[in-house]
């Protein structure tokens, strides 16, 4: 029975890893809460880039390696596709589709850093919700700005900013109360798709807030493409 090595550290891949039986292995980069209730193995840590990936997939003897990584995390996504070839075993990844502008928002479509950080120049309260990047521009806030970062990582922040260590997912209701306390004028996401972190785009329509968006990285051809869990499973049919 082929062994599945799936990577992940998103809710979707916690999801296909509780369907996984004793042989199968789930990877996490381990910067998250690490589950202990899942009949698969789990194992945390890089692997020492593609090559050492490669190693592992020859000396674990997986079979298929299935990519449920965040669809910004790039890099991992970038090593199973070359590591999986390297070693002649198939490479299947789950695809989220990213969120659609819908009618009368303002979405900014950003590519980095720089192009962000110009986008937000007319704004005074950014909810930043992309994770933990912005905590490394704490002293680079404008003056006029006073930012609010919501990610996992508690951090003693800066008078100029307020860190919200949280978890999603989010509630609409849970949102719409912190946007009408906290006042922002405008949201920072990436396209994550998922119904998990939706509600602010919801909320933002709501309140009229324009969104600066970065761009979706670009990720690598695999062998099959799943738009959802429901496909993916199907397609795996696993069992211990
Ligand atoms: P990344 O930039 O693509 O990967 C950086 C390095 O972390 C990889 O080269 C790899 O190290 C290691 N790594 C990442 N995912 C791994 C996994 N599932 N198992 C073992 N090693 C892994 O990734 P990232 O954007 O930092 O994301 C890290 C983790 O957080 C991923 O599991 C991702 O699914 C999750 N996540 C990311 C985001 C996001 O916005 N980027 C959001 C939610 C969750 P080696 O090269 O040493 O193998």
């Amino acid at each position: 029975m082929t062994r599945v090595l799936l990577l992940g550290g998103t809710g979707d891949a916690l999801r296909i890893a509780r369907q996984l039986g004793s042989r199968h292995v789930y990877s996490l980069a381990g910067l998250g809460k690490v589950p202990d209730d899942l009949s698969c193995g789990v194992r945390v840590g890089g692997f020492g880039g593609s090559e050492g990936m490669a190693r592992y997939i020859a000396d674990e003897r997986i079979g298929l390696v299935v990519d449920a990584t965040h669809p910004y995390a790039a890099q991992i996504s970038a090593n199973a596709a070359k590591a999986s070839g390297a070693v002649g075993v198939p490479c299947w990844a789950l695809r989220r589709q990213g969120w659609k502008p819908q009618a009368g928002d303002d979405w900014r479509m950003v590519g980095d850093w720089a192009e962000l950080t110009a986008a937000l120049a007319p704004f005074n309260r950014p909810l930043f919700t992309l994770g933990r990047e912005p905590l490394a521009h704490l002293d680079e806030i404008p003056p006029q700005q006073f930012w609010t970062v919501r990610c996992l990582d508690t951090y003693e922040g800066s008078p100029r900013a307020r860190i919200l260590a949280t978890r999603g997912p989010f509630t609409l209701k849970g949102e719409r109360m912190l946007f009408s306390a906290e006042a922002f004028d405008v949201v920072v996401s990436k396209n994550s798709g998922g119904s998990a972190t939706e509600a602010k785009l919801e909320v933002a329509r709501e309140r009229g807030l324009p969104v600066v968006m970065l761009r979706r990285p670009e990720l690598p051809a695999v062998d099959r493409e799943f738009a959802s869990v429901a496909d993916l499973l199907e397609a795996l049919q696993v069992s211990g």
